[in-house]
């Protein structure tokens, strides 16, 4: 079976009076529709992995993350689109939500294991797959230089310029790819980071190590929001009023912390009057269902 997506990911203009008011102009480049399950930049980061699994007649995909990891659900459906068995190892005691439901019906096997155990995910994978000659090692969050490769061609899909990207950062593998991409092209463009853990500083590290030539670029690690799945009500009011002006599902977790710190950076007059700027919406959205009480 050839491993491939068809990409339908329109780069479509934002407005808001916020904009006009500093001369800027916000696009969205909308990976989000790339596939309801396998969402955004999740699918970039798997499209070479699986086609590596496939070239080694690997069948069984073992992955590894949180409860509510938008990367095991896109591993969970892309394992059932292109015919794999995928097995995901969850950090933590047994338990069940939205996430967990969607990666089973998927017809991902699940395994928890205590937090201690989960640090060491080679170990984790020889313990339960070591003699299994199908199992197909996939690190936390898709992190590979694999992973990092496929996001680089979402730079390949633009048709026009701009002066900044802004994207969310978990591994730092979508914005090292991004990078790559920047750098194949000899763009200009500015690629603007956006850590959302705490003391995100941390990030340029996982960045650098998968940047296929040294590039400089700005890491913004104010717009955690208190860290990894933690929001404020300023944030979730942010993304109530987005949503309801756009038409355009973002979430607390990655996409909602994003497009706050683009809004509040064009507040600050961070850019230049005709700037243009492209912010990627990355998917997740299902994250959404997780923090839904924060909502009411
Ligand atoms: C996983 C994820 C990210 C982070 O991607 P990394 O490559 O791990 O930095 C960003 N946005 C969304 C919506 C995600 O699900």
């Amino acid at each position: 079976m050839n491993i491939d997506l068809e990409i339908f990911s329109p780069v479509q203009p934002i407005s808001n009076p916020l904009f006009d008011e500093h001369g800027v102009k916000v696009f969205l480049k909308r990976d989000d529709l790339i596939h309801p399950m396998i969402s955004g930049n999740k699918w970039r980061k798997l499209k070479y992995l699986l086609k590596n699994a496939q070239a080694k007649h690997k069948n069984l995909l073992v992955t590894f993350g949180g409860a509510y990891s938008n990367h095991l659900l896109a591993t969970a459906a892309a394992a059932a689109r292109f015919g794999f068995k995928a097995t995901g190892i969850v950090r933590g005691e047994a338990v069940d939500n939205n996430t967990l439901f969607l990666c089973k019906l998927h017809g991902m096997q699940l395994i928890f294991t205590d937090r201690d155990s989960y640090r060491d995910k080679p170990a984790l994978f020889s313990k339960y797959f070591g003699d299994n000659e199908d199992a197909f090692f996939i690190g936390e969050g898709g992190a590979s230089a694999d992973g990092a490769l496929g996001c680089s061609e979402l730079i390949d899909e633009l048709t026009e310029t701009y002066d900044h990207i802004f994207c969310a950062c978990g591994t730092g593998t979508t914005a090292a790819g991004i990078i790559n991409g920047l750098t194949k092209h000899q763009l200009k463009t500015r690629f603007n980071a956006i850590p959302v853990f705490k003391n995100g500083s941390f990030i340029k590290e996982e960045i650098d190590h998968f940047l296929t030539a040294p590039a400089n670029y700005d890491l913004h690690t104010d717009y955690h929001f208190g860290g990894y799945g933690k929001a404020t009500d300023e944030l979730i009011d942010f993304i109530k009023q987005f949503v309801a002006a756009t038409g355009i599902v973002i979430e607390p977790v990655y996409t909602g912390k994003m497009m706050y710190a683009l809004y509040d950076l064009i507040a600050k007059n961070n850019f230049k009057p005709g700037s243009r700027i492209l912010a990627i919406h990355s998917g997740g959205i299902w994250g959404l269902l997780g923090m839904k009480d924060r909502f009411v």
